[in-house]
């Protein structure tokens, strides 16, 4: 179905990639008279129901979108890792009514400790009104996304993966390994770090492949806890990747860095397990009973474009990069949140012609500096002494408020500024839970519509009322006289003239409806 072209070369990771220029879409048949495709039966077809995925398909439904999810795997995963929800993406779930389900479940810590597992106070006042990192399993948060899904209206179809697929001038079709086809008007990759979309669209993924790998899974232990607690901090003076601890009903977590890239396709073992901790640790605690094992490299590879035509990719299909900090979950939701409401606006006719084009420009920098700050903080865990001595030293800076702040703002993606050109500093900002005098300012967007915020109770959003709700509110907790809000709550506009605004609605919302 789909036939890699003459243009194409081999990449540094091995794949097929190609050269595109404009107007050279993968996959795009020349125009037909459409007579011989299968209708369009889904606006968007998602490849991929993990947290990326289940979000986007979330996103799309609360503007009708007609959406399928498309899951190879016929079953939930199995391994329970425990992941950080950083401050944004808790902002997320608290802007579209998901906090309190997932507040549930999770274990809320203060914010510290994640560059680089150097421990440092919280900076005081952190712009939020959820300053926190919240703690919870990785199954738990997709099932919650995927419920919410659900309950908007996706259908997701299990045991289902995308083999193949070919753009057209009006949609895509998409054919599952089983044969069958479907259509779409757009298809979003959101299958992880080995996308079979990403990899049939033929765009590159540089970066640098893995070349250590971390084994990681739960199981029993049969040493006294005495002996555990004083070999783990001997081993952690070397290796401060190791860790052994106690993760309730008598199993333990354990992980363990290993030197080298091992053969991926064969099923880690416990026996492998086994003898990396004897190399490591000298030992093997008497390990026994895995409740689940995995493994995962330290390649850092970001895709050179986010959209080809009517594909794109999100999440770790876009980028990778090793857990060191916990971002890759929640850069993946929040590529989910920017592109939503695009992808949205451009199926239901009203966005302007580089709103959907906008998901890169904005998406693309954030991953690259997710992708360096992993570097860095990869750095700065080797044992080696130059690099010991530039942990010593960052440590020292850390204590300087600025320093700390700054980098917890970046880790937290609380300090994200997207380049909507000259204007005052919140202009590109997220806008953090403010009062308001219905309540807080978060409830008023969980039906992912556009914003107005007018203290000068003078101005209309006019004909963009269908996309677009107005709130008068004098006593609102803010500098500025009115801000304009997109529907990821990022500060569109600030000013207090009504002309100044109308220019904005156009720019974001498209034109006025009559
Ligand atoms: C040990 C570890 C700890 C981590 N801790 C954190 C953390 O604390 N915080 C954080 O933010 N991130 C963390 N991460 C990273 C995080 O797990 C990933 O970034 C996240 O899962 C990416 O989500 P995704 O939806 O983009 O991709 P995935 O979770 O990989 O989901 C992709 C989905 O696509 C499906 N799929 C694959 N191919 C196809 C196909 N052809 N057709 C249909 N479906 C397909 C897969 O079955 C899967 O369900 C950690 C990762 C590791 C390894």
């Amino acid at each position: 179905m789909h036939s890699p072209q003459s243009t194409s070369e081999l990449s540094s990771n091995g794949m097929v990639e190609r050269d595109f220029t404009a107007g050279d879409v993968p996959g795009l048949r020349s125009p037909t008279s459409g007579t011989d495709r299968a209708p369009l039966m889904f606006d968007v077809i998602i490849a991929g129901c993990g947290p990326t995925g289940a979000m986007l398909a979330a996103e799309l439904r609360l503007h009708d979108v007609r959406v399928l999810v498309l899951e190879k795997e016929t079953e939930p995963v199995s391994f329970v890792r425990i992941v950080s929800l950083h401050i944004r993406s808790i902002e997320l779930m608290a802007m579209r009514g998901l906090l309190d389900r997932i507040l549930e479940h999770g274990r809320r810590r203060p914010v510290t400790g994640f560059f680089a597992a150097i421990t440092k106070p919280a900076p005081e006042g952190l712009d939020s009104a959820h300053a926190y990192l919240l703690g919870i399993p990785q199954p738990v948060i997709v099932h919650l996304l995927e419920e919410h899904a659900i309950e908007l209206g996706v259908q997701v179809r299990r045991g289902c993966p995308v083999a193949d697929f070919e753009q057209d001038d009006e949609g895509v079709t998409v054919e599952l390994a089983d044969g069958e086809q479907l259509r779409s008007r757009y298809l979003v990759g959101c299958d992880g770090g080995r996308s079979t979309v990403r990899k049939l669209l033929g765009v590159g993924f540089p970066g640098e492949p893995s070349r250590t790998e971390t084994l990681m899974g739960e199981m029993e232990v049969g040493m006294p806890q005495e002996e555990i607690a004083a070999k783990v901090s001997e081993i952690q003076e070397t290796s401060k990747q190791f860790s052994l601890r106690p993760s309730g009903e008598g199993v333990y977590r354990v992980v363990v860095p290993v030197a080298g890239v091992s053969d991926h396709a064969e099923p880690l073992t416990l026996e492998d397990f086994k003898q990396q901790l004897r190399a490591t640790a000298g030992t093997d605690f008497g390990v026994h009973s895995p409740r689940w094992l995995s493994r995962f490299g330290d390649a850092t590879r970001l895709a050179k474009r986010y959209r080809v035509g009517r594909v794109l990719l999100a999440g770790d299909a876009a980028h990778i990069h090793p857990p060191t900090g916990g971002q890759g979950l929640n850069l993946g939701v929040q590529d989910a949140f920017n592109l939503g409401w695009k992808l949205a606006a451009q199926i239901r006719g009203w966005a302007p012609e580089t709103l959907l084009d906008s998901y890169q420009a904005e998406r693309h920098p954030v991953a690259e500096d997710v992708l360096d700050n992993t570097r860095a903080q990869m750095e700065l865990l080797s044992a080696e002494p130059g690099p010991q001595a530039v942990r010593r030293l960052l440590t020292e800076l850390m204590d300087f408020d600025e320093v700390n702040r700054h980098l917890i703002e970046k880790i937290t993606a609380i300090g994200i500024r997207y380049n909507f050109g000259e204007g005052p500093d919140l202009l590109g900002r997220r806008l953090r839970d403010i009062e308001v005098k219905q309540g807080h300012l978060y409830d008023l967007l969980h039906r992912g519509r556009g914003l107005l915020l007018d203290r000068t109770e003078r101005l209309t959003v006019g004909g963009w009322s269908d996309r677009v709700d107005y709130l008068a509110d004098p006593t609102a907790v803010l500098d500025v006289p009115c801000v304009l809000l997109r529907p990821d709550g990022h500060v569109a506009w600030i000013g207090d003239d009504q002309q100044g605004l109308d220019d904005h609605l156009s720019r974001w919302f498209g034109k006025p409806a009559n």
